[in-house]
């Protein structure tokens, strides 16, 4: 394999090994709603990590869906909803906290809170918008599609260095050289290889829509080719990801195409909503909305999608929430040149990436669908 640019430092490289070597209890966190990027860069951290002698715990704010469940050790990760003691415990005596796939300790929720209090060395990797500052080393690159991306490249740089009693990184050669010798290009050893090779493929496939967006370059190619190399098997990582729904969920699905979704021909936009009796109606289960807002960007000439699901609000979120009993989760997708995350930021307090960004609004279903309609029109205007 060609080299591979090294776009992440190496002022970083150095600082990440030296971070690395300095800790023994590493905490890795990703956030809320947790997705295949968010879920694949943790664990891939964490077996990562794990192969270096690390002790090592994820711990991630809500569960994560059920078609990620098959991720190697995801069934180890600690809920923060339901475990807070442990995952407290943990926090405490953590020497080194890594935050990978969000921007801002808010998205994480109560967490976020525990996050800032903490003294100990803080990581980010993420490829998020506008990274806050509060970590040590902060890895950021939006221009990266996924944070698994960026999680196979800082490994792929760091591991020739990882194991060598010199925290400074001489070389980018492609070759790793693992405890026992055996050369790959993402460190790991022979058991555990395979686990980090395919938690990074699952989140670089979820985060470019199986590469369908954010994928037109030959260096992501690259990668994959590696990946598949040390034993992804792709075909069944797409099948447990993407052909796994549930009858609730596709019947879902359906009931937003036929009965819910709104067309704005004009603007090339199109809305759907659902309030928590419907979601009750089809047996809700967390993650069954994922993918419900790209449906609409398959309709020819539809570039803009909006997506709303009213929601509970969590007990953390109080403040923000004021006498609101409910919070609506607004999802946004688009196509192209047409960015939805200053839409998102303005309209919805949110933000993202410029083709999928999301926001909340705290207050009934109906003002937040209000609010859209409103205030679309000024912004999704680029036919
Ligand atoms: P999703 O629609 O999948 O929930 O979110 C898509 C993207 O929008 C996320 O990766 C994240 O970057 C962004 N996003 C979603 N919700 C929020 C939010 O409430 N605040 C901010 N700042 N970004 C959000
Ligand atoms: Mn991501």
């Amino acid at each position: 394999m060609a080299n591979l640019t090294p776009i992440i430092t190496i002022q970083q490289i150095n600082t990440a090994n030296l971070l690395i070597q300095q800790s023994n209890r590493v905490v890795i966190l990703t956030h809320m709603s947790p997705d295949g990027d968010a879920m694949g860069s943790s664990l891939a951290m964490r077996h990562f990590l794990e192969s270096l002698g690390k002790q090592v715990s994820v711990i991630v704010p809500n569960a994560f869906p059920d078609f990620l469940a098959w991720m190697p050790k995801a069934n180890e990760d600690i809920i923060y909803e339901t475990q807070r003691e442990l995952a407290d415990s943990l926090l405490e005596q953590a020497d080194l906290v890594i935050c990978t796939d969000f921007n801002e300790p808010k998205r994480i929720g109560s967490l976020g809170d525990k996050l800032l209090s903490l003294s100990c060395k803080k990581m980010m990797i993420d490829h998020h918008l506008h990274p806050s500052d509060f970590a040590d080393l902060i890895i950021s690159y939006p221009s990266t599609p996924s944070t698994c991306e960026l999680v196979y490249r800082l490994i792929h740089q760091l591991s020739p260095i990882a194991n060598s009693p010199s925290p400074i990184a001489h070389s980018l050669s492609p070759i790793a050289h693992s405890p026992k010798g055996v050369q790959y290009p993402i460190g790991g050893t022979s058991s555990n290889i395979q686990d980090i090779a395919t938690c990074i493929y699952t989140g670089m496939m979820t985060d470019t829509g199986n590469f369908s967006f954010n994928s037109n370059y030959p260096e992501m190619y690259e990668i994959v080719g590696q990946l598949v190399a040390l034993g992804v098997n792709k075909d069944a990582i797409y099948n447990r990801v993407f052909n796994a729904y549930s009858a609730d969920r596709m019947r879902l699905m359906g009931y937003c195409l036929y009965k819910k979704m709104q067309i704005f021909p004009e603007h090339h936009t199109a809305l759907i909503y659902l309030s928590k009796k419907e979601l009750y109606r089809f047996n809700f289960q967390s993650g069954d909305a994922e993918g419900i807002v790209n449906l609409p960007l398959q309709i020819k000439d539809i570039h803009y999608s909006c997506f709303m699901r009213e929601d509970k609000v969590n007990p953390t979120e109080k403040a923000l929430a004021g006498e609101s009993k409910t919070k609506i989760k607004i999802s946004l997708r688009s196509q192209g040149d047409r960015p939805v995350n200053i839409f998102a930021r303005d309209i919805f307090g949110g933000g993202g990436h410029a083709n999928a960004s999301g926001g909340e609004y705290y207050g009934p279903l109906p003002e937040a669908v209000q609010r859209f309609l409103d205030n679309y029109r000024d912004y999704f205007n680029i036919p």
